[in-house]
């Protein structure tokens, strides 16, 4: 067996056998499901309950089950081919960063992750403006909104947002600090908290208006909205994104190259951890 693989299910249901379930929980304990504790090959509540808490970045009902081979397997593992992954090259510029690539095909885009509504996002954290909003950045009124809204650096820039977007920001800038060298090095931001309609609508509001959104630049430069063309280096980090829970843009009806926001499952996760 490769040590890079198991050998039999682990989690619910699992066969479990030790050797297994250690190299699952060293790649959770990893990822930061640090309540593990240690690795110690055991499948206990603690174990199942963190594979769950993994799955949910990715999956609409976990099943708290690693599969060899299997879909959250490959999560774990950061081998997800959900989408076409190349391996990065030595040096990219910026210019090979930001040149336009046609958007990947939809079935590949966001793989088992959904866009949250405005419905949702009303229902789950309320309206930030109380319905006032133009094309303009405008700061929220909602005392909920303001109270867990953060400025923090996550890693290659600064922002404004949600308190456990702005976390989990940190946690996919360092995995692409860590597979996407390059891209992490011209990464910057168009702004994260920012209360609009989504461009060219009176009607939609925009996740930025929550502060779980984030324009992203590459060598300062934004790609195109709309041309169905994005910039290379988003085709890279958006899988790492994707991991994480976060939905790219790409795959808006008008194609939103440089947004990310967080996924549905991801956004309800946070609700019950929200002052
Ligand atoms: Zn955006």
């Amino acid at each position: 067996m490769p040590a890079d693989s198991i050998g039999e299910a682990v989690g619910r249901g699992g066969t479990n056998q030790a050797v297994d379930v250690r190299r699952v929980q060293q790649l959770l304990l990893a990822r930061g499901f640090a309540r593990l504790g240690d690795a110690d090959g055991i499948c206990g509540r603690n174990t199942v309950d963190a594979i769950v808490d993994f799955q949910r970045g990715f999956m609409r009902r976990p099943d708290g089950r690693i599969d060899p081979g299997g879909r959250s397997w490959h999560h774990l593992a950061g081998t997800y081919s959900g989408m076409i992954r190349q391996p990065p090259p030595a040096t990219l510029s910026t210019t090979d960063l930001t040149r336009p690539v046609p958007r990947p095909a939809a079935d590949t885009l966001n793989p088992g992750l959904q866009a949250v509504s405005n419905r949702r996002m009303l229902e789950l954290i309320g309206d930030p403006r109380s319905g006032d909003y133009s094309s303009q950045c405008q700061p929220p009124t909602l005392p909920r909104v303001r109270r867990n809204t953060v400025l923090d650096s996550v890693g290659p820039f600064r922002v404004a947002g949600l308190v456990p977007a702005v976390l989990s920001l940190k946690a996919v800038m360092i995995d692409i600090r860590a597979e996407q060298p390059a891209v992490y090095r011209a990464l910057g931001t168009a702004g994260m908290l920012c209360c609009r309609w989504v461009r060219g609508s009176t009607t939609s509001i925009s996740n930025h208006s929550w502060g779980t959104a984030i324009d992203l630049t590459l060598g300062g430069v934004l790609d195109v909205h709309g041309n169905d063309s994005v910039q290379f280096g988003l085709t890279l980090i958006a899988p790492i994104f994707n991991r994480h829970g976060w939905f790219w843009g790409a795959a808006f009806r008008t194609e939103d190259g440089m947004h990310f926001e967080a996924g549905a499952d991801l956004v309800e996760s946070w609700i019950h951890g929200l002052l």
